[in-house]
This record gives C-alpha cells, sequence and structure tokens, in this order.
C-alpha cells in the first residue's frame, strides 16, 4: 500500500497517522522524494482503504500487491515524465531521441556530432567518459576533464548530456556537467550507488543488467525512487542468452511488459541490443512499435575508427536515415485508424 502524506502535516500528527497503520499490521518506509512524501505499507493487501483515508494528513492511498511499489503502474496510471527544461521532456508521448557516441573522444569529434544531432533537431546526447570495459587494457574514457569539454560545447547548442557513472565518489565531482546519470548495465544492482542516485535531483536512466530479469530491473529502480529521485527512466538493452551470433539478445518482449508493469518511461538501446551496426535500425523501430517512449543509440562520424564499440555504431547518413524511417512510423502511429 502507498499512503501519500500532505507534506505540510506537522510531526506529530504524521506520527499519529504512522502509529495508526502500524496498528494494523504494516511496517512502514517513509519516503520523501523532490515531488512528495509517501509512506510505502508493507503488510496485508485487503483492507478498507476508506479507513486509511480518513487519517489525518493522507492525500491518497493506493493498494499496491507488487513487492517494488512506487515504480508500479498499479498506483500512478500515467507515463511518468521527466522534464529536462526548454520543453525537452521524456514520456510525454513522443519519441524521445538520445543520441551519440560510446565514448567521448575529442573535441572534434564531439563538434562533429553536436552538429549532425543539431541537423536533426536531437536535443540530447550520449557519450561515456567512465567507461566499463570487458578488458582493462582498451580505452577507459577520458573521465572528468571529458566531460567538461562534452559538456561546455553541448551547452552552447543547448543540448543535454547522459553520461554513465561507475561509482558514488564520481557524482560530486560530474553533478554540475550531467543532465541524466546514466546508470550502466554492469552497475544494475550497485545498490549502494542506486541509493545514492536516490538521493541526486539530477534524473536517472537506469540500464537493465547483463543477466538481469524484469524484476531485478523494477526492484533496483525501486532502490533509486525510494531514496527520493523520482526522475527515473529504464532501458533495454539486450540480455545474455545462449545466443552468439549477435552481442546481445535485444528483448523486445521486455517494452510492452515493462510498459504495463511501470509509469516509469522506457528507453530501448539497440546499439547494445544487438551489437550490429547493419541491425541497429530495424531494433530501434521495432522497438517504437512495441511502446517504447525513446530510443538511444551510438553514432559517430567515423565509426570505423571509433574507439570503442564501432562495430554496433551508426554513421551520420545511417542515422539520419533511421530519423527519417521513426519520423514515418510516428505519422501512421499517430494516425488513429492505426491504433
Ligand atoms: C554504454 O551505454 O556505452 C554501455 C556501456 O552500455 P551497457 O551498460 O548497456 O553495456
Ligand atoms: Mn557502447
Amino acid at each position: 500500500m502507498i499512503v501519500q502524506i500532505d507534506k505540510q502535516l506537522s510531526a506529530p500528527e504524521i506520527q499519529k497517522t504512522i502509529d495508526k497503520i502500524k496498528s494494523l499490521g504494516y511496517t512502514i518506509t517513509q519516503v520523501t522524494t523532490q515531488q512528495a512524501y509517501y509512506l510505502v505499507c508493507h503488510g496485508k493487501n485487503e483492507i478498507d482503504i476508506r479507513f486509511i483515508g480518513a487519517l489525518s494528513g493522507v492525500k491518497d492511498v493506493h493498494v499496491v500487491s507488487d513487492s517494488y511499489k512506487l515504480v508500479s503502474r498499479k498506483w500512478k496510471v500515467a507515463t511518468s515524465q521527466v522534464d529536462l527544461g526548454n520543453n525537452i521532456i521524456i514520456g510525454d508521448g513522443s519519441c524521445s531521441i538520445i543520441a551519440g557516441p560510446c565514448a567521448i573522444e575529442s573535441e572534434e569529434q564531439v563538434l562533429s556530432i553536436v552538429k549532425h544531432l543539431v541537423e536533426n533537431n536531437i536535443k540530447i546526447m550520449r557519450g561515456g567518459v567512465f567507461k566499463p570495459r570487458s578488458s582493462p587494457y582498451t580505452f577507459r574514457g577520458m573521465g572528468i576533464e571529458g566531460l567538461k569539454m562534452f559538456h561546455n560545447i553541448c551547452n552552447q547548442y543547448g543540448i543535454r548530456i547522459i553520461t554513465e557513472i561507475m561509482e558514488i565518489e564520481q557524482i560530486e565531482s560530474m553533478y554540475d556537467y550531467v543532465d541524466i546519470f546514466q546508470v550502466g548495465a554492469r552497475n544494475s544492482q550497485n545498490f549502494n550507488l542506486l541509493d545514492v542516485l536516490g538521493k541526486v535531483d539530477k534524473p536517472v536512466l537506469l540500464k537493465r543488467g547483463i543477466s538481469g530479469t524484469i524484476d531485478e530491473l523494477l526492484h533496483s529502480a525501486e532502490y533509486i525512487f525510494s531514496s527520493g529521485n523520482e526522475k527515473l527512466m529504464l532501458c533495454e538493452r539486450g540480455i545474455r542468452t545462449f545466443e552468439n551470433a549477435y552481442r546481445n539478445t535485444f528483448d523486445i518482449n521486455a517494452i510492452p511488459l515493462l510498459k504495463e508493469k511501470t509509469h516509469l518511461p522506457i528507453i530501448a538501446d539497440p546499439s547494445h541490443g544487438i551489437g550490429i551496426r547493419e541491425f541497429v535500425p530495424a531494433i530501434a523501430l521495432a522497438s517504437i512499435i512495441a511502446g517504447a517512449d525513446g530510443l538511444i543509440y551510438e553514432v559517430h562520424e567515423n565509426p570505423e575508427e571509433a574507439v570503442s564499440d564501432g562495430r554496433q555504431t551508426l554513421n551520420f547518413s545511417e542515422s539520419g536515415s533511421l530519423l527519417k524511417k521513426i519520423s514515418a512510423h510516428t505519422a501512421i502511429m499517430q494516425n488513429s485508424t492505426y491504433n
């Protein structure tokens, strides 16, 4: 059960309401987010909620039987929106596009990609400066100086930045230069990091773990939300299966299922999802049809020379052609006879 409490209620009044709910056999976690104050109550699912609704300061009550509660669609029917300012909103029903290189490499590289994004009206750029690499001998990112350069350029063009955070200690130094913190697949269950990101007032994109189940992803999201951060999005990026004909198996099933289970926006990553450049557009389009709120994909002026993930990275002409197809699909899907 989720009980939303009026933030203005006095501490003694809150305590009275808490004691009353506890006396009914519930354990309570108090959650204060940027937007609201909730009591997340675990216990029986069958209760006459009129009784709870009548307690002092109670604004809203929802019975949520899922073990993850705050991210469940059972209490919040509308998709949550993540507002990045200047009318850049994820989860508003349009397909948000995030594009950029796997890794930030140089000023020239960032400038060339920014130019491509501006030409195509893309407002959010991805690019890692701390790269989790399978081998310690490969490029591990430009670090904080690279992030400052990335931010400086994007800032001039009104482009928002998403970049991966790998550990708690990086948050403070990255904070001023990041619009969305990306939690990568390898950190999807780093609960200490998730807890701390819950206390940060910046949006988070949480990726599914390499072998993560949907249930695990939703519970990881619950860590962030219940620590206080409602500005949250999930990302399907493919999972490891027995199939090795491609890098990962993009789980298209996850998209409609997640849309049904959670109110959080769902972003598809077709680049890591299949890992083969030629097929990225097909998976991107399939994701949109499956109901994704947005896409994050890798693009580079010259993917053959990219320092990481070139094999799954689109060049500008491939990216431009994908964007044209996305617009055509969006137009069809907005046609009421299609729906
Ligand atoms: C990335 O987005 O560059 C990345 C490393 O992704 P993932 O965490 O999904 O492997
Ligand atoms: Mn990558």
